[in-house]
């Protein structure tokens, strides 16, 4: 294209300057920038929240009928970035372990440019080693606030495909056989089932649900078969029963013996409890097929991405999960689906009061939100 000298002369006059057009996405960088020093500092405020459960939940760890998750809000030049914890149940978490893991990295976060999250983890790590919700709240709340600083849903952050998607199963816990078939054909509008499995009547838990639909199942055994020739004998029955994935079957420390089911099973063998953090997918790698990346587990968006990264030059397909949680940690999760093979993303499903709006459920998937940061709103009514 050719044009003339005076248009030249004041186009690169421009090209010095930092012009933001109205309703533009394209966020103003200057050297030197400082993210707490040119807008002032940041503030984080915290919130426990009742959630209850549609369903009392029994996995072969125990049974709860509510939960406390703590919510988190990054506030800063205005905007508020919102995260939350949902700690794993009968884990040796609780709410009030979140609040006080929250003490201890809220500084950190405080202190913290949010524009180099890169390396953000290693500094919580340094804090907190272990596996904890309260990091992945200060995370989610941080990457809610960047969105919305930068005007663009998290998942462009990581130059994700928003159109793509798959079904997410539901979750049916356990119970008496009558109930089960009352929880199935609750759970009509989803297209694939999630079963926790007890290493008690697993054949009979999976025909009773049988008598009632026809939709695939998947199966979480929670680390509960223990002989890995049984292990291999009930995955051939399942496999002949419309059950497509088997999560966790044997206990981590049973490692070898997950191999050897792997290299024996007609279904897709998924690791949950194995693997946390991109640290811990390595060793593991060649006993499963694929891993269950959670953010509760992972500590937050930027480690799960990693997380996803790993899998995918170790061949290891990728299912996203969430613990039961409300609309904010699942549509933070829903941000990467765009990198899953398989969707477990049922938390806010099960739960009867969720406090916040988020991604939106259509036709058993989850649409990603075009809104700013991970997209969600807090309910006005009163809790
Ligand atoms: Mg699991």
């Amino acid at each position: 294209m050719r044009i003339s000298r005076k248009k030249f002369i004041a186009l690169a006059g421009l090209a010095g300057t930092s012009i933001i057009l109205p309703g533009s996405n394209i966020y103003p960088y200057k050297k030197g920038f400082k993210g707490n020093d040119i807008n002032g500092k940041a503030s984080i405020t915290y919130r426990k929240i009742k959630l209850n459960l549609g369903h009392t939940w029994t996995i072969s760890r125990g049974s709860t009928d509510f939960k406390e998750d703590v919510f988190v809000f990054y506030e800063k030049d205005g905007i508020t970035g919102i995260g939350e914890a949902s700690h794993m149940t009968g884990a040796g978490q609780n709410a009030y372990r979140t609040i006080e893991e929250l003490k201890r990295i809220i500084p950190v976060y405080l202190e913290a440019d949010p524009f180099k999250f890169y390396n953000l983890t290693d500094k919580v790590n340094e804090e907190i080693e272990e596996i904890s919700p309260a990091k992945a709240a200060l995370d989610i709340a941080l990457f809610d606030w960047l969105g919305k600083k930068l005007n663009i849903p998290v998942h462009r952050l990581f130059g994700l495909d928003p159109d793509k998607y798959v079904d997410t199963s539901f979750s049916i816990g356990f119970d008496k056989p009558e109930i089960l078939k009352q929880k199935v054909q609750e759970a009509d509008p989803y297209k694939i089932l999630k079963v926790k499995l007890t290493n008690r009547d697993d054949e009979e838990i999976i025909e009773t649900i049988r008598q009632v639909t026809d939709k695939p199942i998947r199966v979480d055994i929670n680390e509960g078969w223990i002989d890995k020739e049984e292990a291999i004998r009930k995955i051939e029955w399942l496999a002949g029963n419309g059950v497509e994935i088997v999560e966790q079957p044997m206990p981590v420390s049973m490692i070898k013996e997950t191999k050897w089911l792997k290299e024996r099973s007609p279904l897709p063998i998924i690791a949950d409890e194995a693997v946390n953090t991109s640290k811990d997918i390595l060793p593991v790698a060649e006993a499963y097929d694929g891993i269950n990346i959670k953010l509760m587990k992972s500590g937050g968006i930027m480690e799960a991405f990693r997380m996803a990264i790993i899998a995918g030059t170790l061949n290891l397909d990728i299912m996203i999960g969430c613990m039961i949680a409300s609309s904010v940690a699942i549509s933070a999760a829903v941000q990467l689906q765009p990198l899953a093979r398989w969707l477990d993303l049922d938390g806010s499903l099960l739960i009867s009061n969720d406090p916040f709006t988020g991604s939106r459920f259509h036709d058993g998937h989850w649409i990603m939100p075009e809104e700013p940061g991970i997209g969600v709103k807090e309910m006005p009514v009163s809790r």
